[in-house]
């Protein structure tokens, strides 16, 4: 029998992860179970409606996996209730949206050019198409957000729902500000923890549950799952709007979103992805997950001093969590050209907007840079060292073709020592 070519395709794409040096800030390596589960046969199930409450027989197993997934969650953020089911960090946000908004009602969230995410607004976005959005930023001089400046905006835009959380924004959040900013105009606190959601279950940065209405998140970022998203709530509450069930009660903000997800945004859930949520959820309970999460904060600072004392200039001159977003106007080079390097060199990175930049979203001025693959894939401090050394290399000689080769060679010699082993 004749193999279909696109396992080839898999074979090449796995080579070119085992030997590279993955510093997206959005992706890691899952594990061996997380894998397994998500190639399972779980795939062929439909399973339209929640765990007990289905559209279709023979439910009972995957019910099951659902129900360890959710229960795993709930423990792993202290959320009250939690629905699993959105296919993807966008699914899950427009869910929300489309459960607590109206078409034309105003929402306020990051600018995606100082580090938000498109589904936060953007004009190209059903969140910027359907909702009024408006927009704060971080301060042009410090890198960072000033919360009070929010709250003039707030003041100004009455937005139903203000969003916080970012793509690639290096900083802690103030939720507590934020809770009572949105108290003040009557609005829904939405927090989308894609991105750092892996170094809040294991409370390395502030955590968002106590203050924020609803929580949003991806599962194969910091959080090492499949791809997917989650929405979670810390606290179910009534509903504000007062809306009824038919028996007369004020619904419960739970199954507001769950509709919104079902039969709101999505169709029958991927149960194979589900499963392997509740892999990913339950390697996250262990206590190497937290030194895992340790690590990549570790990596990230020792990854942006490194690169400083080279003179690349970060925004917000740190990091607090697993990324950085690198300035390259000093060195004289784009993000796209950095990107195209870097990749010829095996050293993988995303050209990325900064604050107030001067370039195209397709050029840009920066790059971002994250540690959790890396860190997944067991380098530490010392290596950090080393990377900064080659990026350094690579950007300082982006055209010449001995430099990169020279520079590939030992990127893959540095990735032998830590190989994938699927
Ligand atoms: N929200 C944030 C903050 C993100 O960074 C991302 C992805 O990068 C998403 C949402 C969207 O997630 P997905 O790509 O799974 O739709």
């Amino acid at each position: 029998m004749i193999q279909d070519p696109i396992f080839e395709i898999i074979r090449k794409e796995y080579h070119r992860q085992n030997e590279g040096i993955e510093l997206i800030a959005s992706e890691n390596f899952v594990s061996k179970p997380v894998m397994e589960a998500m190639g399972s046969c779980l795939t062929n199930k439909y399973a339209e409606g929640l765990p007990g409450k289905r559209y279709y027989g023979g439910c009972k197993f995957v019910d099951e996996a659902e129900e360890l997934a959710i229960s795993r969650a709930k423990t792993l953020f202290g959320a009250e209730w939690v629905n699993v089911q959105p296919h993807s960090g966008a699914q899950a946000n427009a869910a929300v949206m489309l459960g607590c908004l109206k078409p034309g009602d105003a929402i306020l969230g990051f600018d995606l050019s100082h580090g938000g995410h498109l589904t936060h607004g953007s004009p190209v976005n059903f969140s910027g198409i359907l909702y009024q959005p408006h927009f704060y930023g971080v301060e042009r001089e410090t890198g960072i957000i000033d919360f009070t400046k929010i709250r003039d905006i707030a003041r100004k835009t009455n937005p139903k729902m203000i969003i916080c959380g970012a793509s690639s924004y290096a900083r802690d959040w103030d939720y507590k500000t934020l809770r009572e900013i949105a108290d003040e105009c009557g609005a829904l606190l939405l927090a989308d923890i894609s991105h750092p959601s892996g170094l809040i279950a294991t409370k390395l940065l502030n955590d968002p549950l106590p203050w924020c209405h609803i929580i949003t998140t991806t599962t194969h970022k910091t959080l090492r799952g499949p791809r997917g998203g989650m929405i979670m709530l810390g606290k179910n509450f009534d509903n504000p709007w007062g809306d009824l069930t038919p028996k007369g009660a004020v619904k419960k903000m739970s199954a507001i979103l769950d509709t919104a997800v079902f039969p709101g945004t999505q169709g029958g859930p991927l149960m194979h992805v589900i499963a392997s949520k509740a892999v990913a959820f339950g390697e996250a309970l262990q206590p190497e997950y937290t030194e895992y999460c340790k690590q990549i904060i570790a990596n990230a600072q020792a990854l942006a001093a490194a690169l400083v004392s080279r003179g690349y200039q970060i925004i917000s001159g740190g990091t607090d969590n697993h990324l950085m977003l690198i300035d390259l106007r000093n060195k004289g080079i784009t993000g796209k050209a950095a990107e195209q390097a870097l990749v010829q060199a095996d050293i993988t990175v995303n050209k990325n907007m900064v604050p107030f930049d001067t370039e195209s979203p397709f050029t840009t001025s920066g790059i971002r840079i994250g540690t959790p693959a890396i860190t997944t894939r067991g380098l530490k401090a010392p290596q950090m060292e080393t990377i900064a050394s080659l990026i350094d290399k690579v950007i300082n000689h982006p055209t010449e073709e001995q430099v990169l080769a020279e520079v590939k060679s030992a990127v893959n010699s540095l990735m032998a020592d830590y190989p994938l082993n699927y």
